[in-house]
C-alpha cells in the first residue's frame, strides 16, 4: 500500500464542519476509497484565515481575473487577509511534500476553476478561481490539482490519480541524489505510460534523458519534471492506448503463437471500437507478459500505474 502519498484537500470534503453554515461536503469516495492509498492534509481557507463557524457567505466580485473575495450581505472585502494567510500556509505546505491537491469546487476561497465572479450589476461569469487556490496553484504550477466536481468524470479521476502516483515516484527519485543513471531507470519504467498521453513528449523526453551528457544533472531534472508533468496533462485517449497496446506486442512477436497474436489482435480492436474497457487487453497483456517473462515490460508502470482496486480502468 502506498501509505506515502500525501495530498491536500478542502477540509470540508472529509466531513469537517468547517462550511459558512456549519455543514461539510463529505465526498465518501475521497475518503473512504481514494483513502486507503493516501493521507490527506485538509486545508480551510475560510477557517484557518480566521473566520468562524457558521459566517457569513462570501462570493468572488469584480475582475475575474483579479478578483476580490467579499461577504455577500455586509460587504465586507476579505482579500487581504486571506491573501496574507493563503501566503503564509503555501509555504508550511511546501514541507508536506504533497503529490497532488483535491479543492472544493465551486467556493470563492478554494475552488480551482469557473468560480463564479460578480459584476457591479450583480451578473456572475463563471471564470474565477478562489484566492487560496490561485495562491496555491501559482506556488505549484506542476502539482496535480482537481476539484471534486470534476473527478467525479471517470477519465479526469483516473487521469489525476495516475499522476499522483507518478509524482509520488518522482519525489522518491528527486529523495535520492540526482544521478542521471537514476534518472534514466525513471524514465525507462515510464515509457509506455508517456507515449499513451502524448507521443510527442514522449520523443522530447527520450531525447532529453539521451542528450544528458551535454547539460548539468541539475537542469536535466528541472525540464525532465517540467515535461513529465506536462505530457500527463494531456489525456489519454483509445486511439492512444491503442497504439500503445500494439506497440507492446512488438516486443512478443518472437514469443506469442499465432493464436495468441491473433487473440490479442483482436481484444485490441475489440477496445478501439470501445466494446471493452482498457482494462480487458491490459490484463491479457499482463498474462503474456508474466508468461514469457518479458523483463522490459515487466518494469513498465504502464501495465499498473495505480491499484487495481481502485478500478479506474474499468471506464477507460
Ligand atoms: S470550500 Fe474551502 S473554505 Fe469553504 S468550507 Fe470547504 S474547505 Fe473551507
Amino acid at each position: 500500500m502506498e501509505k506515502g502519498i500525501k495530498l491536500g484537500i478542502s477540509s470540508c470534503l472529509l466531513g469537517e464542519n468547517v462550511r459558512y453554515d456549519g455543514g461539510h461536503r463529505l465526498d465518501r469516495f475521497l475518503t473512504d476509497t481514494l483513502g486507503t492509498y493516501v493521507s490527506y492534509v485538509p486545508v480551510c481557507p475560510e477557517v484557518e484565515c480566521g473566520l468562524g463557524v457558521p459566517r457569513e457567505s462570501m462570493r468572488l466580485v469584480g475582475d475575474p481575473n483579479a478578483p476580490r473575495l467579499v461577504t455577500s450581505r455586509s460587504q465586507r472585502d476579505l482579500t487581504e487577509q486571506m491573501l496574507a494567510w493563503a501566503r503564509k500556509r503555501v509555504a508550511e505546505l511546501e514541507h508536506e511534500e504533497l503529490c497532488g491537491f483535491i479543492c472544493k469546487a465551486k467556493s470563492p476561497s478554494s475552488g480551482m476553476e469557473r468560480v463564479k465572479v460578480y459584476n457591479e450589476t450583480g451578473m456572475p461569469v463563471k471564470k474565477g478561481v478562489g484566492i487560496f487556490a490561485r495562491t496555491f496553484v501559482d506556488r505549484f504550477p506542476l502539482l496535480p490539482v482537481e476539484d471534486d466536481g470534476r473527478l467525479h468524470d471517470p477519465k479526469i479521476r483516473e487521469n489525476f490519480i495516475e499522476r499522483i502516483f507518478v509524482f509520488k515516484r518522482w519525489r522518491e527519485l528527486l529523495s535520492k541524489s540526482e544521478k542521471r543513471g537514476n534518472l534514466v531507470d525513471f524514465h525507462t519504467r515510464h515509457k509506455l505510460l508517456i507515449l499513451s498521453h502524448s507521443p510527442k513528449h514522449y520523443q522530447l523526453m527520450g531525447k532529453l534523458v539521451a542528450s544528458a551528457k551535454d547539460i548539468s544533472t541539475k537542469a536535466v531534472y528541472e525540464d525532465y519534471q517540467n515535461l513529465l508533468m506536462k505530457a500527463l496533462q494531456l489525456k489519454t485517449t483509445t486511439k492512444k492506448n491503442a497504439n500503445v497496446l500494439q506497440h507492446m506486442m512488438g516486443y512478443f512477436k518472437k514469443d506469442l503463437t499465432t493464436d495468441e497474436k491473433q487473440e490479442l489482435l483482436e481484444i485490441i480492436g475489440l477496445y478501439k471500437n470501445g466494446y471493452v474497457p482498457l482494462i480487458v487487453p491490459i490484463t491479457l497483456m499482463n498474462h503474456y507478459v508474466r508468461k514469457y517473462d518479458q523483463s522490459y515490460l515487466k518494469g513498465q508502470y504502464y501495465l499498473y500505474p495505480h491499484p487495481v482496486e481502485l478500478q479506474l480502468r474499468n471506464h477507460a
